[in-house]
């Protein structure tokens, strides 16, 4: 996502925050923080105020040994996060298919990985520190109400500086790929979900073949293979993230697991029916339930399912034509990706969570400074 700001703040410490906080007072701009700008979404687009860039807030990570919590800061990306944690004897217990987001980013849009044990990163935050518009820092696990806003915040309560998340002793991860008829995988997806830690596939449209990826826990030591089908062993953050380096745009939607298969056929006709011209990859993968108020997989195990396309190629097509499929099995959409829908249309789908997110959000920033407009619609038309 592009935009064109009236001006670009970067910001290292609380200090820096607060001043940025009160210029876009005073110039009465809203404020858009951003990590690593990776989302798909409308939420990283601010054409009227300012954006604030993280580049620079790192330094150290702080570990609670006791309860098994590191407090990160919140502009460091996830692979420097995951190197740092292996070197202290911790790490996350789940990653996505890429490293290069930022810790707050991950947590402000609800990323995921894949495995039906495994819920949405979020779900891990124990608390974390918010610069407010008035240029006050709260700690948001002093108030339960405010943690849970936080854990799932869109950018909109504030500027997070800090990021306390649960943490699991290191651990290695042996990982397995192969091709097959994407038939076959469909027939056997229960056991392939349920036997794996992790489990996720991507369908190539060009010959519906599925490219098949599993990643189980390992005593170690690394290893390593030539041949994908027999794996290699690695560090787990070595071997959550894969390299993405095609320019795409994506929607992904989370469907109730027991719809997944069902889902992901209909999506694979509109695909084969050929009126959209589409040769990049679905991602089939599984997430846990969890109890976030505005979580696409709160209540629900879940399967998440992507669809892509170039970023120079024609989508908006072929991504209504899908968010419909989507919608017609319950689905809800990922926070950092491409959706249409409306503030009626999320306020039906997460009811009273979506009214207790926009509560908090308004207690603590009534004046929307750091509400865009694509966020502005989202609060002021309920
Ligand atoms: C190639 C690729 C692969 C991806 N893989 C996955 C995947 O496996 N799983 C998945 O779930 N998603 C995935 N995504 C989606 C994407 O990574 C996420 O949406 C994530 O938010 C991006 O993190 P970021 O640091 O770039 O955040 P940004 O896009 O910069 O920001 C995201 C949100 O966080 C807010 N924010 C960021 N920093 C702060 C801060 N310090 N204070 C307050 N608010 C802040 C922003 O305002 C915005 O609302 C992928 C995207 C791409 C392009």
């Amino acid at each position: 996502m592009q935009s064109t700001p009236k001006d670009i703040i970067e910001i290292q410490t609380i200090k820096d925050a607060q001043n940025a906080v009160t210029k876009a007072k005073r110039t009465q701009t809203p404020i858009t923080t951003i990590g690593s700008s990776h989302s798909h979404s409308l939420l990283v687009q601010n054409s009227t105020g300012i954006i604030i860039t993280t580049e620079q807030m790192k330094g150290s990570i702080t570990i609670n040994e006791s309860n098994m919590t590191a407090t990160i800061p919140a502009g460091m990306k996830l692979h420097e996060v995951s190197e740092l944690l292996w070197n202290k004897g911790y790490a996350l217990s789940n990653q996505g298919d890429v490293d290069v987001q930022s810790i707050a980013g991950l947590i402000g849009t609800g990323v995921h990985g894949t495995g039906l044990k495994h819920p949405i990163i979020s779900s891990y935050v124990q608390d974390a520190t918010l610069v407010l518009n008035t240029g006050d820092i709260i700690k948001a696990a002093d108030n339960s109400e405010i943690l849970e806003a936080t854990r799932l915040n869109l950018g909109a309560l504030g500027i997070v500086m800090d990021v306390t998340l649960s943490v699991v002793p290191t651990f290695f991860l042996k990982e397995k790929t192969w091709k097959q008829d994407v038939d076959t995988v469909i027939a056997e997806i229960g056991k392939l979900a349920k036997e794996n830690e992790h489990f996720e596939f991507f369908w190539n449209p060009a010959n519906d073949k599925a490219y098949i990826k599993t990643l189980n826990p390992h005593d170690g030591p690394s290893t390593q293979s030539d041949e994908p089908v027999q794996g290699y062993v690695d560090y787990s953050h070595r071997v959550f993230p894969s390299q993405r380096n095609d320019k795409h745009t994506e929607m992904e939607y989370s469907v109730p697991y027991e719809d997944g298969v069902s889902c992901f056929l209909d999506i694979r006709d509109l695909i084969l029916a050929g009126k959209h011209d589409i040769l990049w990859p679905v991602e089939f993968r599984t997430v846990d339930q969890d109890t976030g108020w505005i979580s696409p997989t709160k209540g629900r195990k879940t399967v998440t399912i992507s669809i892509h396309q170039g970023i120079d190629q024609l989508y908006e097509p072929f991504f209504r034509e899908a968010e419909m499929i989507f919608r017609s099995y319950r689905g809800r959409p990922h926070w950092g990706k491409c959706n249409y829908l409306t503030s009626d249309d999320f306020a039906s789908m997460y009811g009273v969570g979506w009214r207790s997110f926009w509560k908090v959000q308004r207690s603590l920033d009534p004046d929307g400074v750091f509400l865009n407009s694509y966020l502005r619609g989202l609060r002021d038309l309920q």
